[in-house]
């Protein structure tokens, strides 16, 4: 089975999967690999060759004995199972500010965190999906959470607390708190 660790831009995942270990990066694997049909300038970004990807990653996790996890925010477009990772937009805007990402950007990536774009697009391509809100918590907690999820599924056995929806920006105070406003 491959198990996606998926979310937004900025929210953990490649940190996260360092303590884990053993974990694929698939953003390494599409750039190293060329699996890429072009580059989107606007964005900045490689636009990915999906059907390549989800070829390759299969191929992998066929020379696996256990599960294969992949990491990156197109993960769960080729996973069957997604963990998705969320953090609060405002503390996501304040994040990738730091990392010196354009105002636009920030604005695409926080818009999204707040409606739940990828959590909702794990719904539909994935048949397990869990949710994890990894706001105040440090990356060592949020791996704990991970190898929880990740155990639970090798062991076939529900697990409380990460059903989709049950993170909701909207409800609370955090969405109302991104300013959208970055000079654009
Ligand atoms: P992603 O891979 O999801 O884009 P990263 O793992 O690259 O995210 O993390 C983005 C930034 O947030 C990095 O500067 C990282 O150090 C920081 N970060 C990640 N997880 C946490 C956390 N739990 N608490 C505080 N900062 C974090
Ligand atoms: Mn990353």
């Amino acid at each position: 089975m491959i198990i996606g660790i998926t979310g937004t831009p900025g929210t953990g995942k490649t940190s996260v999967s360092a303590i884990i270990g053993d974990v694929l990066d698939l953003n390494e694997l599409i750039k190293g690999e060329g699996l890429y049909l072009g580059i989107d300038e606007e964005r900045d970004s490689l636009i990915a060759d999906m059907d390549a990807v989800y070829d390759r990653v299969c191929g992998i996790g066929e020379t696996r004995d256990g599960n294969l996890v992949i990491e990156g925010h197109l993960s769960h477009h080729v996973s069957d199972s997604a963990i998705v990772l969320r953090l609060a937009p405002d503390e996501l805007e304040r994040r990738l500010m730091a990392r010196g990402y354009s105002g636009a950007k920030i604005y695409e990536n926080a818009l999204s965190e707040a409606i739940d774009v990828i959590l909702v697009e794990a719904v539909d391509w994935c048949d397990r999906v869990y949710e994890i809100d990894t706001t105040g918590r440090t990356v060592e907690d949020v791996a704990d959470a991970i190898l929880e999820i990740l155990d639970a599924i090798n062991r076939g056995i529900e697990i409380e607390g990460h059903k989709p929806g049950s993170v909701d920006w909207l409800e609370s105070e955090a969405s109302c708190l991104v300013n959208f406003d970055y000079g654009r």
